[in-house]
């Protein structure tokens, strides 16, 4: 009898464990992926997330058929379509891998509960993460409070077994059960395109996330520890929103990076850093499991009252890269621009917001998950928990990162700013991350008006300072 592989956030043929089972087995496959906006909680995916879903189902359906394995595309309420299409192909097997996030998981339930009243056999895999969720313990039986530890803990239970190949023997069913046409998902814009930039930017799917991963281990990987933190050099892998997706696997890109270690071809310290960031990810999706609202409720409860500010237009100016900070606003455009912004820079930004403007994280995390390519329940609300300091191992409160020494430090030519905000590009170095100390004579050379055609700073960095002390002094009592 068929089996039916359903597609969440996996869609990649290798290293796939679903997919491997099926296969053993050799009966013939039909795919299936579903867009569930109906189940109750769960959050619709971000207009740039939804983009990428598009690019990247185009590309798995394509590589399944060439296996001769055709994807079935609904859309609707997972729990009615997974049955609907398992009766329709008279599936004896359905297979698929877990996802992490309460509201998925019970979604999850609910379909294997009815599968298997309806006798057909369950089977479901861990491969979005290196460790399954709730696996890493601490001394107190919880997940441990502190980065540090829960990476010592996990490494200590690791067991890195080799990636699995795409499966060797694929059969697809015959006649598979009608689809919808990705089309009908609306998932791309149309008026206005707003999707130019991400074009250009971005190849989706598990090819390009593999010819990613071996670009970044030939070039990037090396001196990553040193220049992870320049948002004007190519040393980060740009891997997130194909490990978003599924595209590739983190035990994929471990595996890579640990070979590349041990052939010498790029230092331990590199490879470390590397994998120490892998970690990071495992770390917020392991919190999104023992906090599954955090998207919505501060970590830390002393936050709980915290004087957050209404307004509307700072709010505004800080999404269009308009507060006059030139680190604060290059980031900003290159997320419109590219659906994506270097890590060192999205700290600036969101610290920018909920320190200097004191606008609440949520509003920042909700602008993010709307236009990060690889916007994600676990490490978005997590790293703005982090940064705003409510968060789980939370950077200290007192630290408000200045965005003008963050540039000089880590965009010390001002290489970085001159790309994203173009209308700064002809400004002298010394001025680039600080325009409003320039002298008339070096503005009117760079063809710069402050205040008409590059803003004036929305808010004095020292005075920001010292009025968010004040605010978070109010967390500590
Ligand atoms: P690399 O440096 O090449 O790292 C490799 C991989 O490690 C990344 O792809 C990612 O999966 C993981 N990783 C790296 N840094 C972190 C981190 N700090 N936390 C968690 N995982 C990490 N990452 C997301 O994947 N989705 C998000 O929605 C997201 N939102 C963020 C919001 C804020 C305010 C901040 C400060 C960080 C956020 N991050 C998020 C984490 C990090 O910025 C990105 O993972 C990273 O910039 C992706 O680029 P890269 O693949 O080139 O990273």
């Amino acid at each position: 009898a068929p089996s039916l592989l359903w597609f969440r956030d996996d869609l990649r043929l290798s290293d796939n464990p679903a997919l491997a089972a099926l296969a053993e087995a050799r009966a013939p496959i039909a795919a299936l992926y579903v867009l569930d906006e109906d189940s109750p909680g769960l959050r619709p995916l971000g207009g740039a997330a939804r983009w990428w879903l598009a690019q990247s189902l185009r590309a798995l359906s394509a590589e399944l058929k060439r296996k001769g394995v055709p994807l079935i595309l609904r859309r609707g309420p997972a729990n009615r379509m997974v049955p609907e299409v398992a009766a329709a192909l008279g599936a004896a097997t359905v297979a698929f891998n877990d996802r992490a996030g309460a509201p998925e998981a019970r979604v999850d339930h609910a379909v294997a509960a009815r599968l298997l009243s309806e006798d057909r056999r369950v089977l479901s895999f861990c491969a979005h993460l290196l460790h399954p969720p709730g696996s890493i313990e601490g001394a107190s039986g919880r997940m441990p409070r502190t980065f540090s530890s829960f990476q010592r803990a996990a490494l200590k239970a690791r067991r890195l077994d080799a990636p699995l190949p795409v499966p060797k023997h694929l059969r697809g069913v015959a006649r598979p059960p009608a689809g919808e046409e990705l089309e009908s998902f609306g998932l791309e814009p149309t008026h206005p395109d707003w999707a130019a930039g991400l074009r250009t930017t971005w190849t989706a799917g598990e090819a390009a996330a593999q010819a990613r991963l071996a670009a970044f281990i030939d070039s990037g990987l090396k001196g990553y520890a040193a220049g992870r933190d320049r948002p004007d050099e190519g040393h980060v892998s740009r891997l997130s929103p194909h490990l978003r997706f599924g595209e590739i696997s983190p035990r994929q890109i471990l595996s890579a990076v640990r070979h590349a270690a041990e052939a010498g071809a790029v230092t331990l310290a590199d490879a470390d850093k590397f994998e120490a960031e892998l970690y990071w990810r495992e770390f917020s999706y392991h919190l999104l499991a023992d906090q599954p609202d955090m998207a919505q409720r501060n970590i830390q409860g002393a936050f709980d009252g915290f004087p957050w500010r209404e307004c509307p237009g700072e709010l505004k100016a800080w999404h269009r890269g308009l507060t006059g900070y030139p680190l604060v606003d290059a980031g900003m455009r290159q997320l419109w621009q590219t659906g994506w912004m270097h890590n060192r820079v999205r700290m600036v930004v969101a610290s920018f917001l909920a320190k200097h403007l004191l606008i609440d994280w949520r509003a920042g995390e909700d602008w993010f998950w709307d236009t990060l390519v690889d916007a994600d329940p676990a490490s978005n609300p997590a790293s703005w928990q982090w940064v705003a300091g409510s968060g789980l191992d939370a950077a200290p409160y007192f630290r408000i990162f200045n965005p003008v020494t963050q540039g000089e430090k880590f965009d010390p030519d001002g290489a970085y700013v001159r790309a994203f905000v173009p209308e700064l590009a002809k400004l002298p170095t010394p001025f680039i991350h600080k325009p409003w100390t320039a002298d008339a004579h070096a503005l009117a050379h760079a063809g710069i008006r402050l205040g008409h055609t590059y803003p004036r700073p929305l808010v004095d960095h020292g005075a920001a300072r010292e009025r968010a002390l004040r605010a978070l002094e109010s967390t500590r009592k």
